[in-house]
């Protein structure tokens, strides 16, 4: 039953990425071989924000 205030994401007019939640990072699942099994993960730019955190407007 947290609640988490979101008073600390508002830097600018803009609404934070829905994809990274604002962080501008993204998690992406690693698969190798034919069976694509999972490897691993990594974190990578946003590509929905490209790393700013913030959804584009436009
Ligand atoms: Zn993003």
């Amino acid at each position: 039953m947290d609640t988490t205030p979101q008073t600390e994401a508002r830097d600018t007019d803009e609404a934070p990425c829905p994809v990274c939640d604002g962080t501008g990072e993204t998690s992406a699942t690693v698969r190798v071989g034919r069976k694509r099994r999972v490897a691993g993960h990594q974190s990578g730019l946003c590509l929905n924000c490209f790393g700013t955190g913030t959804a584009p407007t436009s």
